[in-house]
């Protein structure tokens, strides 16, 4: 057939309202025009004020834009101002989001000073209450969001989902002629939750910009089924996250996944990756994942990029892996400090090849890259700066000298 200019793979853009997560003078906007934002959540006892405004910390600087903490209890309700006074002392002005369940009425009508310090409100319509209670007690959060012109993100979860709407759901699908599979009747469930809540927040005098919408599944098929279904039915912002991922390889690939594919359809404002630490594992783990799917993407960038090719028989030693891993450590290390003193810094693409073979032409394609020797070749790694060949490096001290070429590289 007849070549045709091959159309780029850009990732779709969704129209939605903006919310805007505020602190002092920081403001994060989710929707609209804004770039897809990362956030994570704590897993301390926020009653432990010191140890969760240093896990805010940790998140904040590897690079979440919002933090969530858990407000569970009177005591913990109490602590939330301490939290953010605190972080305000340490500079650190990242919004920090509520996370209500059953009592979250009660503790933002009881604790104004916990309200007020809170950026934005996590309601989950599945446990806000039964019966009649439920539409009082979620118009209370409603209340305090809007006394307080604070966001909410109403969270509707798989594993919380709101039964009496599900068994009202069944109930009709048991009448039709053909009755859906369970599965879909679940879907629905959780669409239906979050899109009448939000109808009803906004029926309270709630602004709908104000109002983000979210359907967590556990399932990868399973959530971008619903949120491409979500997406097309309201223009609110959604956050979007597979909840319980897992640990470590199985959580990373199961969000990549699911998020990758709604996120290249324009679906996802603002993204969770909800990973079970491993022993000794950083809770920042989860926010890194988070920043590299959308660096990945092409969605934002946040650090260098080291392109590295994973060696095989051609590759004489493993000075390259050592390599290109100093280099990646060190981009990543200096950036904290970089992002203000060299704006632009995070663009950078570097190269560390193995041989001859894709060695030159992928550093030619970095801002700088090196060549190191393979098999059989001469002991010799060229440096290609700027995609022309620059120089060439020999002897015992190649890692230390292409390090050095790196900083002169990014001063300049
Ligand atoms: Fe192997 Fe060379 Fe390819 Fe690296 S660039 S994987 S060393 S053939």
């Amino acid at each position: 057939c007849t070549p045709q200019p091959i159309e780029s793979a850009a990732p779709k853009a969704r129209r939605s309202r903006q919310a805007s997560v505020v602190w002092g003078p920081r403001t994060v906007t989710v929707g609209g025009d804004a770039p897809t934002r990362v956030q994570s959540m704590t897993n301390t006892d926020t009653v432990d004020a010191i140890g969760t405004a240093i896990q805010v910390k940790e998140l904040a600087i590897a690079g979440s834009e919002m933090v969530r903490i858990t407000v569970n209890t009177p005591e913990a309700a109490a602590q939330v101002p301490y939290i953010r006074e605190q972080l305000d002392r340490m500079g650190i002005d990242v919004p920090l989001i509520g996370d209500f369940h059953y009592n979250g009425h009660r503790l933002l009508t009881d604790y104004p000073a916990c309200a007020e310090a809170l950026s934005k409100y996590r309601i989950n319509p599945g446990n806000v209450g039964k019966g009649d209670k439920k539409d009082k007690q979620f118009g209370q959060m409603i209340d305090a969001a809007m006394r307080w012109n604070k966001p909410v993100r109403i969270g509707v979860n798989w594993g919380s989902l709101d039964q009496e709407l599900l068994a009202s759901l069944m109930d009709t699908n048991s009448q039709r002629a053909t009755p859906w599979d369970a599965k879909q009747v679940m879907y629905e469930a959780l669409i239906t939750s979050a899109i009448e809540s939000a109808k009803l927040a906004e029926s309270m005098g709630m602004a709908g910009n104000q109002v983000i919408l979210s359907c967590k599944v556990s399932g990868v098929q399973d959530l971008i089924s619903v949120y491409r279904e979500l997406a097309r039915r309201c223009d609110n912002p959604l956050h979007l996250g597979l909840t319980e991922a897992g640990m470590g390889t199985k959580g990373t690939v199961a969000s990549a996944t699911a998020l990758s594919i709604l996120l290249q359809e324009g679906i996802g404002d603002t993204i969770r990756v909800s990973l079970t630490p491993q022993p000794g594992e950083s809770r920042t783990q989860e926010v890194v994942i988070a920043n590299e799917i959308l660096q990945a993407l092409g969605l934002r960038v946040f650090v260098p990029s080291v392109t590295a090719c994973p060696g095989c028989g051609r590759t004489t030693s493993t000075t390259f892996q050592e390599l290109a891993k100093q280099i990646d450590d060190y981009l990543r290390q200096q950036m904290p400090v970089w992002r203000n003193k060299y704006p632009g810094v995070e663009t950078l693409k570097v190269a560390v090849m193995g041989c001859i073979v894709n060695g030159p032409g992928e550093s030619k394609h970095a801002d700088i890259g090196i060549s190191l020797p393979g098999t059989g070749e001469a002991p010799a790694a060229p440096v290609f700066i700027d995609g022309e060949k620059a120089l060439t490096l020999r002897g015992d001290n190649i890692a230390h000298e292409f390090h050095q070429l790196v900083e002169t590289y990014i001063e300049k």
